[in-house]
C-alpha cells in the first residue's frame, strides 16, 4: 500500500493543500496559487497571490493544468502499437489485424492490458477516459457467466490505475447494412439492441466510473434499432457516443441502403443531442455539419489515429462554429499524448488551409480538459475552480522541450511543445496518482504494458 492510500483511509486526515508555482486558470497563467482539496476529492478553494508554499503544502513546480480527458479509447488497440506500422494498406486492412487481437482477449488479459494502458494515460496527465467498449462476449458470442465480465474488467482497471472511466457500453449487432456479424464480430453482438439494453442496464455507476452508451456506427446498428440505444441513453441522461463518417465507404454504403448520409440517418432516429458525441465526424456534408451543430452534438477528434489510419481531416473548425463542442481522444493509441492530439487538430487545419491560428492554445486546452470531461458526463471536472473534482496535472517548464519560454506562455508551451513525458505530477479526484513522473499506484507501468501486450501475441 502506498503512502497516499494510507493517508486517504486515515479518518483524521486533514484537507490537503497544493501550492502551484504556475496554474492554468482557463484564460491565463496565474503564479503562486494555493489549491485546497477536501477529503472527498474536490477543490475547496483556489487562492491566488500566495507567494510561498503554506506549511505542509505539496509543492508542484512548473505549470499545473486541470485534468486531461481522453474522450475516445479502445484500450486493447494499444497491443497494436508499432506492429501495424509495417507494410501498407487501408483502414480496412488495419481492421483485420485489430480483429486478430480482439479474438484473443479474455476478461483477465483485457483487465491486465487496460490497467497498464490506463496507467500510461495517468502518466500522460489523463484523469478521465471514455472507453468505447464493444468486446462483450466470449469468442463466438457466448456470454460469460457474468455477462458484463469484460466491462467490469475495464472498470476495475481504471480504479487500479487511479483514473476515472466512462464506460461507453457499445451496441454492435450487425456487420453492415442488413448483414449479420462476421466471425470476429460475434463476440461484440448482443443479437438485438433490446438485448444490449438489458445487459447494459445491469452495469452500475461507481464513484470513479459512470456508465454511458455508444452506437458503434450506422454499419453496426440497423436503422430501426438506433432509437432503442438513443432512448436508453437519453432517458438516463448519460453520454451517447457514435463513430460517424470516419470513412467514405461508410457514407457510400449508407447512401445505398437508406438514400441519406449517416448523420441524416442518426438525426431521423433521434440520436443527435447535446449529450451525444460523434467520434471523428470526418467526411461530412454542409447539411451534416448544420445538423450536428444545430443539435449541439459534440465532436470528438482523434487526430493521431485519423492520420495513422489515413482517414482524412475532419471539418472541426466548421463543426465548432456551427455549435458542436470539441473533445479529443487517442482512440487506437498509436500514441497516448493529449498535447499531441490538441496541436494536431490545429496543425492539420494549418496544412489544409495554409493559414495559422484556427484555435488558441486556451481553446485547444479547453477541448482537452473541460469539454472532454463534459463529453464523458463529468461536467464537474476539467477546471481548477472551487467545487470541481480535484484533478491537477503538472507539466515541467524545465525540460529540453519546454524550457525557454516565459511562464505566462505556459499554455502555448504545453500545447505546442510539450509531450506526455513532460507530465511530472497527477492528482486525480484528490488522490496522488503520479509523483515525480512515477505512477504512485502501479509502479512500473512499462513492465506491466510489456507483459500485457506479450500475453496477447
Ligand atoms: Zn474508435
Amino acid at each position: 500500500m502506498t503512502v497516499e492510500q494510507t493517508e486517504r483511509t486515515d479518518p483524521t486526515e486533514r484537507p490537503r493543500t497544493y501550492w502551484l508555482e504556475h496554474a492554468w486558470l482557463g484564460t491565463h497563467v496565474e503564479p503562486d496559487v494555493a489549491v485546497d482539496v477536501t477529503r472527498d476529492g474536490r477543490i475547496a478553494a483556489v487562492r491566488t497571490d500566495v507567494p510561498a508554499p503554506p506549511p505542509g503544502a505539496t509543492v508542484l513546480r512548473g505549470l499545473t493544468l486541470p485534468g486531461l480527458a481522453n474522450a475516445h479509447s479502445h484500450a486493447f488497440h494499444r497491443a497494436l502499437r508499432s506492429t501495424v506500422q509495417v507494410g501498407s494498406g487501408t483502414f480496412w486492412t488495419w481492421r483485420e489485424v485489430m480483429y486478430g487481437v480482439a479474438d484473443r482477449l479474455t476478461p483477465d488479459t483485457y483487465h491486465a492490458l487496460a490497467r497498464a494502458v490506463y496507467g500510461e494515460m495517468a502518466l500522460a496527465g489523463i484523469t478521465a477516459v471514455g472507453e468505447f467498449h464493444y468486446v462483450h462476449h466470449a469468442p463466438g458470442g457466448t456470454p460469460y457467466a457474468d455477462p458484463n465480465a469484460m466491462g467490469e474488467a475495464l472498470i476495475a482497471a481504471a480504479d487500479e490505475a487511479g483514473i476515472r472511466l466512462t464506460l461507453l457500453d457499445t451496441a454492435y449487432v450487425s456487420s453492415g447494412f442488413g448483414k449479420a456479424p462476421d466471425r470476429h464480430q460475434l463476440r461484440f453482438s448482443d443479437g438485438t439492441t433490446e438485448a444490449w439494453a438489458e445487459r447494459a442496464s445491469l452495469l452500475k455507476d461507481r464513484p470513479h466510473a459512470r456508465i454511458g452508451a455508444a452506437i458503434h456506427s450506422v454499419r453496426a446498428v440497423p436503422a430501426d434499432q438506433l432509437a432503442t440505444v438513443a432512448d436508453w441513453a437519453l432517458s438516463r441522461r448519460v453520454p451517447l457516443h457514435v463513430h460517424l463518417s470516419e470513412q467514405t465507404a461508410e457514407n457510400d454504403a449508407c447512401q445505398a441502403a437508406h438514400g441519406c448520409t449517416p448523420t441524416q440517418l442518426l438525426a431521423e432516429h433521434g440520436v443527435l443531442s447535446a449529450r451525444t458525441t460523434g467520434v471523428h465526424n470526418t467526411h461530412l456534408t454542409d447539411a451534416d455539419i448544420a445538423l450536428l451543430g444545430g443539435s449541439s452534438t459534440g465532436t470528438c477528434m482523434c487526430p493521431t489515429t485519423e492520420r495513422d489510419l489515413a482517414d482524412g481531416i475532419g471539418p472541426a473548425v466548421a463543426l465548432q462554429r456551427a455549435g458542436s463542442p470539441l473533445s479529443l481522444g487517442s482512440d487506437s493509441h498509436a500514441v497516448i499524448d493529449l498535447f499531441e492530439e490538441a496541436r494536431a487538430m490545429e496543425l492539420n487545419e494549418r496544412l489544409r488551409s495554409r493559414t495559422r491560428g484556427h484555435w488558441t492554445a486556451a481553446a485547444l486546452l479547453r477541448a482537452a480538459t473541460a469539454d472532454g470531461h463534459a463529453a464523458l458526463g463529468w461536467d464537474d471536472a476539467g477546471v481548477i475552480e472551487a467545487g470541481a473534482i480535484a484533478d491537477l496535472v503538472t507539466v515541467t517548464l524545465d525540460s529540453v522541450r519546454t524550457v525557454g519560454a516565459l511562464p505566462r506562455l505556459g499554455a502555448e508551451t504545453a500545447v505546442f511543445a510539450a509531450s506526455a513525458a513532460d507530465v511530472t505530477d497527477v492528482i486525480a479526484g484528490g488522490r496522488v496518482v503520479v509523483r515525480d513522473g512515477e505512477h504512485a499506484l502501479l509502479g512500473d507501468v512499462a513492465t506491466a504494458l510489456s507483459a500485457a501486450v506479450a500475453a496477447l501475441r
